[in-house]
């Protein structure tokens, strides 16, 4: 039943993905091979752009998702034009939202998002006190003698207002919500708010969506949660494909990640090698950082978690 609810579920990924087009994950037994050749000695370029072009086409792939969380444009399956969300922004405040919400470490000037910092924690939990990573058993255990359970984690990452940076691990203080006026217009002219009876434009005041029009009122946090749970459908302006952004979101899953800096890092790098040993070196640099970051690597590489950090320690050592 298990097996079979697994299988299921695995189907439905590969379908999900491929309608997406995303690239897939690289095979481990690629990467165990040329470890193998290269501490012979051997530089087997074409196992090399291999390796190198799925990485890049994966890492593509993460960073695009991750632009659409900033931006909350969404790029069309078909023609990749990006289609701009209408809701994301009515919401995106409470998780720490789109660009008006953009902040600078103090320590490593990194651009960053508050959710970015929980996204991070979500991905690799980490202490709140000496930030060292945490071991999963059944609570969260820091070799510093803290322990969590996983509730009592996710309370307190959503509730702190000191969270460490995701890319220099200093702690910083949430910041501030942004002007209101400020806030307010940008929204406004990124998209306009729409009456969900009439479809007339419709104003967020006095703590209520309200409608001139037709006078439908409704509390402006409970609007929010009916747009969060109903999905959004897209219609890309350029080829009219229509798609569900729930059914992007899912398909998008295992590329998420509060952390696309390695991602990003290999895109760049990648495209400046000129010998089998630049290439090589890029990889390995890829997979050392995802090596120390264990959450990581099941976004790249196509194995289970277990068999993905045995791998790593193996290519390690
Ligand atoms: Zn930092
Ligand atoms: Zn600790
Ligand atoms: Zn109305
Ligand atoms: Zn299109």
């Amino acid at each position: 039943m298990t097996t079979l609810h697994s299988l299921r579920s695995k189907v439905l990924e590969i379908k999900e993905e491929t309608t997406m087009n995303w690239a897939p994950r690289v095979k481990p037994i690629k990467i165990r091979r040329l470890y193998r050749y290269t501490r012979l000695g051997i530089y087997d370029d074409l196992l090399l752009h291999d390796v190198g072009w799925e990485l890049y086409a994966r890492c593509t792939d993460i960073a695009t998702v991750a632009d659409v969380y900033r931006e909350g444009r969404v790029p069309c399956p078909e023609c990749s034009t990006k289609i701009a969300r209408r809701i994301d922004p009515l919401f995106s405040t409470g998780e720490g939202g789109t660009h008006e919400n953009w902040f600078y470490c103090p320590h490593c000037a990194k651009r960053l998002l508050w959710r970015d910092c929980r996204q991070a924690l979500r991905d690799t939990p980490r202490c709140f006190d000496c930030r060292s990573v945490l071991q999963k058993a059944d609570d969260l255990e820091c070799v510093c003698g803290k322990t969590w359970s996983p509730a009592a984690y996710k309370q307190s990452m959503r509730t702190r207002v000191r969270l460490p940076c995701p890319h220099c691990l200093n702690l910083i203080r949430k910041p501030d919500p942004p002007p209101r006026g400020r806030t307010v217009r940008t929204r406004k002219s990124r998209s306009e708010l729409q009456c969900p009876k009439c479809q007339a434009v419709a104003l967020h005041q006095h703590g209520n969506i309200e409608c001139t029009a037709c006078g439908y009122k409704r509390r402006w946090r409970d609007y929010r949660k009916s747009l969060k749970k109903k999905d959004e459908k897209l219609e890309c302006p350029n080829c009219r494909y229509t798609f569900g952004w729930q059914a992007w979101r899912q398909s998008a899953r295992s590329l998420r990640t509060g952390n696309p800096r390695p991602a990003r890092d290999f895109i760049k790098r990648w495209l400046r090698c000129h010998t089998p040993q630049q290439r090589m070196i890029q990889i390995d640099t890829l997979l050392q950082t995802l090596h120390g970051r264990g959450p990581l690597a099941p976004l790249f590489i196509d194995s289970g978690e277990h068999n993905i950090r045995q791998m790593l320690d193996d290519l390690a050592s």
